[in-house]
This record gives C-alpha cells, structure tokens and sequence, in this order.
C-alpha cells in the first residue's frame, strides 16, 4: 500500500505576521515548481491560521493546528480553540499531544486520547505525537513508553482512529537539540508502532501515516525518509526557514 507523504512544519510560538507572510510566499513559489508526491503542511500559532489560509489560496500547501481543545461545541473554557473552529477557519490537520504540551502544559495520555476524538469528531486529521526522553532511553523504556502512548488512543477511541489519523514519532531528546534520531533507530520505532497497530487492524496498519520528528534538516532528511516505515516529517525548526523546508519537502516528494 502507498501512503500519504506528509512534510508537516510546526512553527510554535514563533515569528509575527510579516515573516510569516514571508515565509509563506518563499514557500507557495518552491512548492508550485516542484512536482509535489508530497503533502505540505504548515501549522502556525492560531492567530495567524487565517491569514496563512488567504495567502495559501491557490496552492497545494495545507493548514493545520497547534492544538485543540478537548472539549466540543461552545463554553466557558476561556483561551480555548475547538476542533470546529480549525475547521472554520481552513485547517484540515492539527498537531495532538505535541511533547511541549505533555511536558509544560500537564496533558496526559488521557486528555491527549480525548483530543484525538476531539479533532476526528470535527472532521479534522490528528498528527498523535508519541516519544521518549533521553532518561526512558537509556533505561531501555523507549517502546513501553510509545507503547502507552498509542495504546491511551486505542483505548479511547478504538483502532479505528487511527485509519483517519497520522502518527508523529519524536523523540523527546531529538526535538530542537540538533541530535536526529538516526535512520535505523527512528525506523526501529516507526516499525514498533506500526506493529502495534497491525496487531489489531492490518489493513488500517499498512495505511497509517508515521511521521518522524525531531531535528530534521534538509542534510539528514532524505536518508530519513528512505527507510521503509517513514512517511514524512514533522519538522519544527527547520521548518522557519524556507529553503531548508522545501529542501526537506523534496527529499520526501
Ligand atoms: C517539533 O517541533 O515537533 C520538532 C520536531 O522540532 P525540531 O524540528 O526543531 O526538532
């Protein structure tokens, strides 16, 4: 089965509406020239999402989300984005249980599992971001971790999230330090995961989208994306900066 590549770059908290602007015309010109077999994705901060929609009009690049909020329709949940309102304003992915919102902002596995819902539920696909820190690592805990991770959303939601739904593997310790995970290490777990899937649905398994993030760069992208469980990227850093984006947009399409 040939899946869906996914170049997916997540901005966090960074720049201001005229380099993003910037950043978006940079990109929408590299990606039209390229022959994409690829998908582009751009996640900026929330603020900025409908400017980024008019500027992408016409062009192949998708919009995502940072985040959701796990909680559906309207309320009282003051400084909240829902599912439905990505949607409002053009998103058709949103990042889930990125390793900054488990470690800074407390989301467990369990609120992480309900975002997932969140989002599918507003018609939205979840990038699910699993991983380990460097200390689970080195004590050998890296697949007991991922393992729970994945198994939250199975729980949760059944293995049927996961045929409407991307997974991101990164690495806690590769994120924003320039240490990649290496090729093989990175498709021991991609392979783990996938497995972990199949062990319940083959068919949805063959299908799954597992991205790797953590300090891809255009130089280490392509050798990446060779491996046989790697579709993509989700690319933070790098993804700022225009020509290493699309150079690590090539190595995939
Ligand atoms: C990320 O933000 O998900 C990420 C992988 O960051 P970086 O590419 O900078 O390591």
């Amino acid at each position: 089965m040939t899946r869906k590549k996914l170049i997916a770059g997540n901005w966090k908290m960074n720049g201001s509406l005229r380099e993003s602007r910037e950043l978006v015309a940079a990109l929408t010109a590299g990606v039209s020239t390229s022959g994409a077999n690829a998908t582009m994705l751009l996640c900026p901060p929330f603020v900025y999402l409908p400017a980024v929609r008019d500027w992408l009009q016409g062009s192949s690049i998708a919009l995502g989300g940072q985040d959701l909020a796990d909680k559906e329709g309207v309320g009282a949940y003051t400084g909240e984005v829902s599912g439905a309102m990505l949607r409002d304003v053009g998103c058709s992915y949103v990042i889930v249980g990125h390793s900054e919102r488990r470690a800074l902002y407390g989301e467990t596995d369990a609120v992480v599992a309900a975002k997932v819902q969140a989002a599918q539920r507003a018609g939205l696909t979840p990038i699910l971001c699993v991983g380990e820190t460097l200390e689970q690592r080195e004590a050998g805990q890296t697949r007991s971790v991922v393992s729970a991770q994945v198994a939250a959303v199975v729980e949760a939601a059944g293995v049927r999230a996961f045929a409407e739904a991307v997974v991101a593997y990164e690495p806690v310790w590769a994120i924003g330090t320039g240490r990649t995970a290496t090729p093989e290490q990175a498709q021991e777990v991609h392979a783990f995961i996938r497995g972990m899937v199949a062990a319940r649905d083959a068919t949805i398994a063959a299908g799954l989208s597992i991205l790797y993030g953590g300090s891809v760069k255009g130089a280490n992208a392509r050798n990446l994306f060779a491996m046989g469980d790697i579709d993509g990227g989700l690319v933070g850093g790098a993804s700022l900066v225009a020509a290493e984006f699309l150079e690590i947009f090539r190595a995939a399409a």
